[in-house]
């Protein structure tokens, strides 16, 4: 679904993703892991093309993103993102920012978009927050609110920044639970985290990155217990 093949970018001179190859398949769960700096955030923004490759092929469903014929704005709608930061219109209700892009982008009608969207809000568990504003929320609930904003787009694809790291302790339980919830569904997802729990229970492998390079691909049980690379080691051993 999801094709980097000797993928290069720079920053100017900055050597940012080295030949990177890596398949996604329809309903795999991949966690990526790797220092800060190592070119995660970088990646995934690559997939939907919020930066541009600077050299090998990148495709999504057999579509090269970095074609100039390719619809980007088409090819967006079928992959949702979550960044560590929610993104939210602060002076619209958590409802009207969940109907904006289907309404601009699908063409829904309001009435259309609202029903989905409350079943969304209902699958995170927030359905009496509709009315709400962002800033009456708390972390865990806004980063809730983010989620059922990029599944109300149906999209194949979702793409999660480190969702959780901008929480407070108590409420990455509840985020990570939603996202659980979704990766047993079946929804193909790149997930980029620091959290081992939630990599054991649903990632299908783990990728690790150091310095722009995918240095391990391994399934979860394999990376935590016995990581191949030194530095996937020195990595583990700072963070567990
Ligand atoms: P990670 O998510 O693993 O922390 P990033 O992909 O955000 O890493 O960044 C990788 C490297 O690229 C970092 O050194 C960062 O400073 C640099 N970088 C990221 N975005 C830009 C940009 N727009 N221009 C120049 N350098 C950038
Ligand atoms: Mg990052």
């Amino acid at each position: 679904m999801i094709v980097f093949n000797k993928v290069n970018k720079y920053f100017g001179d900055f050597h940012v993703l080295k030949d990177i190859d890596l398949t996604i398949t329809k309903g795999e769960v991949v966690v990526v892991i790797g220092p800060s700096g190592s070119g995660k955030s970088t990646l995934l923004r690559c997939i939907n093309h919020l930066e541009t490759i600077s050299d090998g092929s990148l495709t999504v469903n057999d579509i090269p993103v970095n074609d100039k014929k390719t619809d980007i704005n088409k090819l967006r709608r079928n992959i949702g993102m979550v960044f560590q930061h929610f993104h939210l219109y602060p002076h619209k209700t958590v409802l009207e920012n969940i109907i904006l892009a289907p309404m601009k982008v699908l063409g829904k009608s309001e009435a259309e978009a609202k029903e989905t969207a409350k079943k969304y809000l209902e699958k995170v568990g927030i359905l009496e927050k509709a009315d709400s504003y962002p800033s009456q929320l708390s972390g865990g609930q806004q980063q809730r609110v983010a989620i059922a904003r990029g599944l109300a787009m149906s999209p194949e694809i979702m793409l999660f920044d480190e969702p959780t790291s901008a929480l407070d302790p108590e409420m990455i339980g509840e985020v990570l639970d939603v996202m659980k919830t979704l990766a047993h569904e079946g929804m193909t997802m790149v997930v980029v985290t620091h959290e081992m729990g939630f990599a054991k229970e649903v990632a299908d492998r783990i990728v690790f990155m150091d310095e722009g390079r995918v240095l391990e691909e391994s399934k979860p049980s394999e990376f935590y217990e016995n990581p191949r690379e030194e530095r996937a080691k020195l990595f583990l051993s700072r963070i567990l």
